[in-house]
C-alpha cells in the first residue's frame, strides 16, 4: 500500500518550528499540488526557498502561514497557508492532488494525501464553529483555539470499511456507479455515529448489494487524506442467499468472481487491491 514505504517512520506530532534550507513545502491550489514531473514521471516538490521570496525572515513567513506538517524520511514538509502570492519556481505547476498515484515517488503522493487532509481541516476551521471568531493554532499541539469561546477543534478523521464478501472460492466485486474510477472494487463505505465497524459492514454489504454476512474477521487500515479518511479492511462470509440485490445510486454493477479468475491486479498503493490480491493468493484472515 502507499504508506507502506513509511511506515514507521511518519513524526506527525506539532512542531513550531521555522523552515530549514532543505525543507519541502506543499502549496496546494483550487485542488492542484505545486510540482515538477521529470521526464521519468518522477515527482518532485519545491523547497521552501523556491517558493517564499529570499528577502524576508522566519517572523514574517510565519505571518505568511507557512506552517510545519511533518517529518517523514528524515524529510521536513511545510504547508504554505497563504491564499495566493507564493512563487510558482521554473519547471514547477500545479496538478490536480487528487489522482496522484505515482509508484516511482510514492513518498511524494503520501506527503501530498497527508498534507492535503491537514490543509483542508486548516482551511474549513479557520472561523469557530460556535461562536465565529478567528481560530488561533495551539502552539504545542496540532491544535486551533477559539481565542473568544474557547472552542477546542483536533484534526478530523473519518473511519470508513473496506470489505471483501467472500462465498468459498468466490469473492464479490463491484463498480461504482456516477465516478470516473471505472475500476473493479469492494464494498465501501463511512462508519456512521453509534454504530460499531462490524456494523457498518453489516449494513454497507446489505445497502448496496442486499446480502447478509457472517464471520467478520479484521485485515488491515490504510490512511486515505484526499479524502480524510481511515480505511478498515474486513474479509467477511456469504450468509445465506447469494442473490445480488443492486442499489443503483452507489454501484453500477457487483458480480462474483472466482478465486483464481480475479480481474484486478496489486497496483502497490490501494488497500482495495491489495485485499484482492490477498484472496486470490488464499492468504485471506479465515
Ligand atoms: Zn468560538
Amino acid at each position: 500500500m502507499l504508506q507502506d514505504i513509511v511506515f514507521g517512520r511518519l513524526e506527525n506530532e506539532f512542531r513550531d518550528i521555522p523552515p530549514m534550507e532543505e525543507d519541502l513545502v506543499l502549496c496546494f491550489r483550487s485542488g492542484g499540488i505545486l510540482l515538477r514531473r521529470g521526464q521519468d514521471d518522477s515527482l518532485t516538490l519545491p523547497s521552501w526557498q523556491q517558493v517564499v521570496p529570499h528577502t524576508e525572515k522566519w517572523s514574517s513567513w510565519r505571518e505568511k502561514q507557512l506552517r510545519y506538517l511533518f517529518r517523514m524520511e528524515e524529510q521536513n514538509y511545510f504547508l504554505w497557508m497563504g491564499e495566493s502570492g507564493e512563487q510558482v519556481p521554473e519547471g514547477y505547476a500545479y496538478e490536480p492532488a487528487r489522482p496522484l498515484r505515482q509508484l516511482t515517488s510514492k513518498d511524494v503522493c503520501y506527503a501530498v494525501m497527508t498534507g492535503w487532509h491537514l490543509y483542508n481541516w486548516y482551511r474549513v476551521n479557520r472561523f469557530c464553529g460556535n461562536c465565529g471568531a478567528a481560530t488561533e493554532h495551539d502552539m504545542k499541539e496540532r491544535m486551533l483555539r477559539c481565542p473568544a469561546c474557547g472552542n477546542m477543534i483536533f484534526p478530523r478523521i473519518s473511519p470508513a470499511v473496506i470489505t471483501a464478501v467472500t462465498d468459498g472460492d468466490r469473492l464479490l466485486l463491484s463498480k461504482y456507479a456516477g465516478r470516473g474510477y471505472a475500476r473493479y472494487a469492494l464494498i465501501a463505505g463511512y462508519t456512521e455515529i453509534g454504530e460499531t465497524m462490524e456494523q457498518t459492514v453489516q449494513r454497507e454489504v446489505m445497502e448496496e448489494v442486499g446480502l447478509r454476512v457472517k464471520n467478520i474477521r479484521y485485515y488491515k487500515s490504510q490512511p486515505w487524506g484526499v479524502d480524510g479518511n481511515v480505511l478498515m479492511g474486513f474479509y467477511c462470509d456469504l450468509d445465506g442467499d447469494d442473490t445480488i440485490h443492486l442499489d443503483e445510486t452507489e454501484l453500477a454493477m457487483a458480480q462474483w468472481f472466482p478465486r483464481n479468475d480475479l480481474p484486478a491486479k496489486d497496483d502497490g498503493i490501494s488497500l482495495t487491491r491489495e485485499m484482492i490480491r490477498v484472496f486470490g493468493e488464499g492468504k485471506e484472515p479465515k
